[in-house]
């Protein structure tokens, strides 16, 4: 059986060139005459892999000297706890909802302090990104939370919320290099790489050094306090050593591919074709204001769950698998990440105005 058109939400589609390149290398990396899974995290050839990840992500993103990169576990919902235990000296923080993933990251830090829901888009199930040009920001926020692409809802972020000076801490799962990034305006973006950049079981964070101090909240696991890691380079314990291997290839990939602002025009052009089809469908429609619509998750609905259900087994008996809406949006989702082709995207539609015509 040949590939598939994998419209995942994540773990999801990876560059086919990345993944031939670990399978050449799977028995013998470089001459070591061993996989990179049966390598020491203290041998030199891992190193140089680390090393040089990090130099390629550094150079993608244009991230400043005065910021760490840590590659760690536990995925990005662990870092919903390690944020408030590293970064609330007030025990208070101020949270915008747009989604379950920052519902989770809200609910979490409730355990460590005091989270305030200064903004939400609950009221019409997650459409839309609220306002945040001025917000009622805690003066003594410790800082202020966003996730910036909500992987479910199909939203995103134009334009960062106005902090009004506090720190700015976003959840970058599904958007992580999409697009060029300002870092400096963010005190920490961190995101699971299982959506954009590799397999799960890596996150990487993107920190501010002054952020990185040993003044954590009491009974902070030393495994999430953020200094033990950057003490270590990412190697306190043994990290994620074949998912940071193939998030470098994935970064050289990237970079090959023209770097970020080439990505961001890929996706742009993407997104457009399935977009502009759903605009122009009588019978597709997209769930989610047009001006706040994500890059790389576009949920559509038929508006009859019965039809959404045919769609989607017909969909994967012709190849365009993993096209089911998530529980609680119902319909459809096409995840189109960086590593999805346009062909891919063509063809979904393609696919998609045939099924129109048949069920009109
Ligand atoms: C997938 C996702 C998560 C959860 O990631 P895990 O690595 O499974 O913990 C968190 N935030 C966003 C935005 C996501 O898309």
């Amino acid at each position: 059986m040949g590939r598939v058109y994998n419209f995942s939400a994540g773990p999801a589609v990876l560059p086919e060139e990345v993944l031939k390149e670990a399978a050449d290398e799977m028995l013998d990396y470089k001459g070591t005459g061993m996989s990179v899974m049966e390598m020491s995290h203290r041998s030199k050839a891992f190193d140089d892999i680390i090393k040089e990840a990090e130099k390629d992500i550094r150079e993608l993103m244009g991230i400043p000297d005065n910021y760490k990169v840590l590659f760690l576990q536990g995925g990005a919902s662990q870092q919903f706890a390690a944020v408030p235990m590293n970064l609330m000296k007030n025990k208070k923080a101020a949270y915008i909802i747009t989604g379950q993933w920052a519902k989770k990251a809200y609910q979490e830090a409730q355990k460590y302090g005091e989270a305030v829901a200064v903004a939400s888009s609950a009221d019409k199930t997650f459409s839309y990104i609220p306002d945040c040009s001025d917000l009622d920001i805690p003066e003594d926020a410790d800082y202020v939370y966003i996730c910036e692409n909500n992987t479910i809802y199909g939203t995103k972020y134009k334009t960062l919320p106005n902090t009004k000076g506090h720190t700015l801490v976003a959840d970058v799962s599904s958007c992580f290099l999409s697009e060029p990034v300002d870092v400096t305006k963010y005190g920490v973006i961190y995101g699971g790489v299982q959506k954009n950049v590799g397999p799960a079981g890596v996150v990487i964070a993107i920190i501010r050094e002054d952020l990185i101090t040993d003044d954590v909240l009491e009974g902070t696991p030393t495994m999430l306090k953020w200094k033990t890691q950057a003490d270590a380079d990412s190697l306190y314990n043994t990290p994620p050593c074949y998912g940071i291997y193939i998030c470098g290839k994935v970064f050289k990939w990237i970079k090959k591919m023209g770097g970020l602002e080439a990505m961001k025009a890929h996706n742009e052009k993407k997104a457009k074709i399935l977009y502009d089809y759903l605009d122009e469908s009588k019978l597709f429609k997209g769930t989610v204001v047009p001006k706040d619509r994500s890059l790389m998750n576009v949920p559509f609905v038929t508006g009859d769950a019965d039809l959404d259900k045919k769609f989607v087994a017909e969909a994967t008996a012709a190849g365009f698998v993993n096209l089911k809406g998530h529980r609680t949006v119902g319909g459809m989702r096409a995840s189109i990440y960086n590593a999805m082709p346009i062909e891919g995207v063509e063809k979904l539609v393609e696919f998609m105005k045939k099924f129109e015509a048949e069920n009109a």
